[in-house]
C-alpha cells in the first residue's frame, strides 16, 4: 500500500469507520486530514465495539503512527476523553502513537455555545449541525482570530489571545443571542489547563508525514463525513466545513497533491443522510423506513434517525471523480436483502431536462426528480458470504451494475459490521 486516500463517497456513515480499519492494518500511519469530533466511526474489533470521533482508527491497532493533521478542528477536552476511554478499555495509547498538530485550530466553549445559539436563530434555515462547535471553529481560523494547538501551550500567549477572543464571542452571545456570558477567567484557566495536558502529543506533523512518505512508510488518509458535504463542492449551506474528500489531504495534512498514490471512495448500496439539506432519492415512504430499520441508520454520534433513500450513481459518479478515485468500496450490501424491488438512480431531470451530472446549483437541486432504474432483489442472507461469485445472481447482477454506472471498479463488498465480513474484489 502506498499513500491512500479512503473518504466518503455520499453524505456520510457510509461505514467508513469498518473500511478504514481493515486497511489500516496494512498502514504506517493513518491520517486525519480534517473535520472534528462529529465524525462518528463505528468500529468491531473481536466482537468489542468502538466509537472513535477524533482519533483516527489506527489507534486499535499496535505499532501505528495516529495523526491529527492541522487541517482537523480539535475540542481538547473531547480528545482527552477519547484517549482516556481507549486507555480504560485496554488500548495503548501515548505521545508515540497519538500526534496532533501544533497547527490544529481549537474549538472552545464558546464556538459550542455560538454553534447552538446560531442554529436556533436559524430556525426553519437550520442547516443541521450537530452542535459541536466545529463551523465556528472554523469560522475563525477563516477569519483569522482563532487559536491553534501551538497557542493554547503558552500560557500567557493564550491569556492575551483568548481573552481578546473571549470579549468578543460574549459580547455577541449577550447582546445578540440574549444568553449567560461565558466566565472569562474560569475559560482562560480551563483552556490554559487543557493545554498542558494535550501538550505530550503535539507535533510538527506535517513535517512528520512528510518523511515518512520520504521513507517509503506506508500513509493512510482518513476522511470524515463524505464528499456531498463537502463545503465546496457538497451541498452547500447543508455542508460540513471542511473539504472531506482527498482535495482536502494537501491543506489538512500538509501533504503535496502529488504524493497521493490512491484514492478510495466508499459507498453504501443505498443512501443515507443526516440533518437538513438536499437528497435526491429520499424515500418519504415505509420503503424508506425499511431500509432505516433493517440498516439500524440512526447517528452513532447522536442517536438521530437517518433519512434514508435508494443509491444515487449521479451523487457518488461525482464524489469519486472530484477526488479521483481508483476505485470505490460498497457496504452494507447486506441491508438489501429481502427487498423483491430495488430502485437506483441513474441520472435526474430538472425542468423537464435529463441530466446525468451534478448539478452545481443548489436550487436546481430541489427541483430534481431522480430517474430511476429497478432491479430484482434477493432473499437470501448474504452476511457469510466471503466470494463474489456466492452472492445471489440478483446481488451480482446489482453491484456490476452499480460498477457500470459509476463508471469505476468496484474493489471491495462489506456485508456485515465486523472486519471479516467483506468480499474482496482485488483490494
Ligand atoms: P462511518 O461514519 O462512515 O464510519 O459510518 P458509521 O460508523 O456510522 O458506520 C455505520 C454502521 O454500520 C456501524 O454501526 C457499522 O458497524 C455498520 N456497518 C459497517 N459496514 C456494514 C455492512 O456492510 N453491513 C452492515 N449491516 N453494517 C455495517
Amino acid at each position: 500500500m502506498p499513500s491512500i486516500s479512503v473518504f466518503g463517497a455520499q453524505w456520510g456513515d457510509e461505514g467508513k469507520g469498518k473500511l478504514i480499519d481493515l486497511l489500516s492494518r496494512d498502514a504506517d500511519y493513518v491520517v486525519r486530514y480534517q473535520g472534528g469530533a462529529n465524525a462518528g466511526h463505528t468500529v468491531v474489533v473481536e466482537g468489542e465495539k468502538y466509537i472513535l470521533h477524533l482519533i483516527p482508527s489506527g489507534i486499535l491497532h499496535p505499532s501505528k503512527v495516529n495523526i491529527i493533521g492541522n487541517g482537523v478542528a480539535l475540542d481538547p477536552f473531547k480528545f482527552l476523553d477519547e484517549v482516556a476511554g481507549l486507555t480504560q478499555r485496554g488500548i495503548h495509547v501515548d505521545g508515540q502513537n497519538l500526534r496532533v498538530s501544533a497547527n490544529a485550530h481549537v474549538i472552545f466553549e464558546h464556538h459550542r455555545r455560538l454553534d447552538q445559539l446560531s442554529e436556533r436563530w436559524r430556525g426553519q434555515g437550520r442547516i443541521g449541525t450537530t452542535g459541536r462547535g466545529i463551523g465556528p471553529c472554523y469560522a475563525d481560523k477563516a477569519a483569522r482570530t482563532g487559536l491553534r494547538v501551538c497557542d493554547l501551550l503558552e500560557p500567557d500567549h493564550c491569556r492575551t489571545r483568548l481573552g481578546a477572543a473571549l470579549a468578543e464571542k460574549n459580547a455577541m452571545i449577550e447582546q445578540v443571542h440574549g444568553a449567560e456570558p461565558l466566565d472569562l477567567d474560569a475559560e482562560l484557566d480551563r483552556y490554559v489547563a487543557v493545554g498542558q495536558r494535550i501538550a505530550p502529543f503535539v507535533a510538527d506533523t506535517g513535517a512528520e508525514v512528510r518523511a515518512a512518505y520520504r521513507a517509503k512508510k506506508r500513509i493512510l488518509f482518513e476522511g470524515a463525513q463524505g464528499a456531498m458535504l463537502d463545503i465546496d463542492a457538497g451541498t452547500y449551506p447543508f455542508v460540513t466545513s471542511s473539504n472531506t474528500g482527498a482535495t482536502g489531504i494537501s491543506a489538512g495534512a500538509a501533504f503535496p497533491p502529488r504524493w497521493i498514490e490512491r484514492a478510495i471512495g466508499i459507498a453504501k448500496a443505498y443512501t443515507t443522510r443526516v440533518g437538513e439539506g438536499p437528497f435526491p432519492t429520499e424515500l418519504h415512504d415505509e420503503v424508506g423506513a425499511r431500509i432505516r430499520e433493517q440498516g439500524h441508520e440512526y447517528g452513532s454520534t447522536t442517536g438521530r434517525p437517518r433519512r434514508c433513500g435508494w443509491f444515487d450513481a449521479v451523487a457518488v459518479r461525482f464524489a469519486l471523480e472530484l477526488s479521483g478515485a481508483d476505485g470505490w468500496i460498497v457496504t452494507n450490501l447486506d441491508v438489501l436483502s429481502g427487498f423483491k424491488e430495488i430502485s437506483a438512480a441513474v441520472a435526474y431531470k430538472i425542468k423537464g431536462r435529463s441530466v446525468r451530472d451534478w448539478p452545481a446549483a443548489t436550487a436546481d437541486i430541489g427541483e430534481i426528480e431522480p430517474v430511476w432504474a429497478q432491479h430484482p432483489g434477493w432473499s437470501e442472507d448474504i452476511t457469510g458470504v466471503r466470494r463474489f461469485e456466492d452472492l445471489p445472481q440478483n446481488a451480482r447482477n446489482y453491484v456490476e451494475w452499480l460498477e457500470r454506472e459509476v463508471g469505476a471498479p468496484i474493489v471491495m463488498l462489506s456485508v456485515g459490521p465486523a472486519r471479516d465480513q467483506v468480499i474482496s474484489r482485488g483490494l
